[in-house]
């Protein structure tokens, strides 16, 4: 707190976690000799740099970048890219740190690190986008590689973003690797890495459903966002029998009490994907319920899937959603719910997921991507979702292990963060003071 007093986004992910490892931190008294803690608390470095570009009026517009590279104990820097207004520091900080323990509870070799940039690709054109990737690039380039640290998308960018970012990167570094994941599949992307966040979010549900012996059929589920996970989270649930009943961007949300139909769900990918509009537009076609500035948690809901942003679930939507009679809660985005949000769910006892573990789909499937890019290999969207359901289900699985309390309840949020540090800490004993 010393250190960063400017960073609050980056205190709370980094108390979450110091707070439920206390117990298997203290079990190691060789830890805290090393002093993995601080060390883990102070990202290895960070990189920030001004972002110049030439805007369609001809006028040059200046924006930050960033990338932090955390921790590569366990495999080279490995996390998203976020062009959002609000990215800052704290907030890129936040997610790199939980990118290590989530990328360490994958199984599979990646570090964790996360850059972006405060650009908003909102109501700009085609033209304005690449230029700015290009820039992002131009800068950034020679910070990333293969084998250092493979960048991808997060809050807008997606593939558009990744091809523009992959295609500059290629022309500095004159090479065809697989530094970036989230590619097109026409140039090393993989079958189903767009789906994988939601539909491992799905998954992982699932799996805490089955240890109550709970049905998804018919189940009522509030997603938030409208983005790329919220409606693969919605796709795999209306395949499965489940009823979508809200959806949200940064303007307002719509309720569709008797549930969102496959072309409804069609038209809200097209509207996202191909028009870049807004989740208005939906009610303005389909003639449901839309309130501006609203938020799905007021709505009955047996499910909540928080997937658009950090800290849009509070304390009140919390006890809200569990008074309407909510059982789960499963996290799409990173920390979409406050440290009063989690208490009340973990008071009450109902499945409580953390964005960890529960979003971890995406970055699996990414490391997927990178075994395939250093095969030159494909593999089909079968083996890569059958692969994505094991990722999934083993995760739900160390949870279980390191989150199981006396009573028999599963403290996902210890589970997650015990698992995940424990390999990394052991990693970086075993690599010596760095
Ligand atoms: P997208 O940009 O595709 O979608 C983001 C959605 O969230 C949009 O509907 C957006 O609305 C909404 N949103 C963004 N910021 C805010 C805000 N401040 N307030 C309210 N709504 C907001 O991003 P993704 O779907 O990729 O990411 C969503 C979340 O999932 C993020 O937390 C991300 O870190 C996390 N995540 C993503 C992964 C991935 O593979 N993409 C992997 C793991 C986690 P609007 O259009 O109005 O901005």
């Amino acid at each position: 707190k010393r250190r960063f007093p400017n960073e609050p986004e980056y205190l709370q992910a980094v108390e979450e976690v110091i707070t439920t490892i206390e117990d298997a931190y203290n079990e190691h008294p060789e830890f805290d000799r090393y002093n993995l803690i601080e060390r883990l608390c102070i990202p290895d470095r960070i990189f920030s740099f001004r972002v110049s570009w030439v805007d369609d009026k001809g006028k040059v517009q200046n924006n930050m970048g960033y990338r932090i590279q955390h921790n590569n104990a366990i495999g080279p820097y490995k996390g998203g890219i976020r062009f959002h207004s609000s990215v800052n520091q704290s907030i890129l900080k936040f997610l790199a740190f939980e990118q290590t323990f989530k990328n360490s509870l994958t199984t599979l070799a990646m570090g964790g690190g996360k850059g972006g940039s405060d650009f908003s690709p909102r109501g700009k054109s085609d033209m304005e986008v690449m230029r700015f990737c290009q820039a992002f690039i131009e800068e950034l380039w020679r910070h990333i590689g293969p084998d250092t640290d493979v960048p991808a998308g997060d809050i807008g960018v997606g593939g558009r973003e990744v091809g523009y970012m992959y295609g500059m990167y290629k022309k500095m570094s004159r090479e065809f690797t697989g530094t970036f994941t989230g590619k097109g599949l026409e140039f090393g992307g993989s079958l189903i890495r767009p789906e994988a966040t939601g539909y491992g979010n799905v998954y992982f549900l699932l799996n805490m459903l089955a240890t109550r012996g709970i049905d998804i059929k018919d189940k009522v589920v509030a997603i938030s966002g409208s983005g790329n996970v919220a409606t693969y989270t919605a796709k795999k649930l209306l395949e499965l029998g489940a009823k979508v009943v809200t959806m949200s961007d940064s303007d307002g949300c719509i309720y569709v009490p008797e549930g969102l139909t496959k072309e409804q769900l069609d038209y809200i990918f097209k509207l996202k994907n191909e028009y870049r509009g807004r989740i208005r537009e939906f009610a303005e076609e389909y003639g449901c319920e839309y309130v501006e500035g609203g938020r799905p948690w007021v709505y009955k809901c047996d499910i909540a899937m928080p997937s658009a942003t950090q800290n849009e679930l509070d304390g009140d939507d919390a006890r809200t959603l569990l008074a309407n009679g909510c059982i789960a809660v499963s996290e799409g985005a990173n920390m979409p719910s406050t440290p009063e949000a989690i208490k009340e769910f973990l008071k009450a006892r109902i499945l409580y997921a953390p964005g960890k573990a529960a979003n971890a789909g995406g970055v699996s499937v990414s490391g997927l991507e990178m075994a395939q890019n250093s095969q030159k290999l494909s593999w089909s969207s079968e083996e890569v979702d059958e692969k994505l359901k094991g990722i999934m289900a083993n995760i739900h699985g160390q949870c279980e292990k390191y989150g199981k309390e006396p009573d028999g309840y599963v403290n996902y949020v210890k589970g997650a963060n015990v698992a995940g540090f424990m390999k990394v800490a052991r990693a970086m004993m075993a690599q010596g003071i760095l």
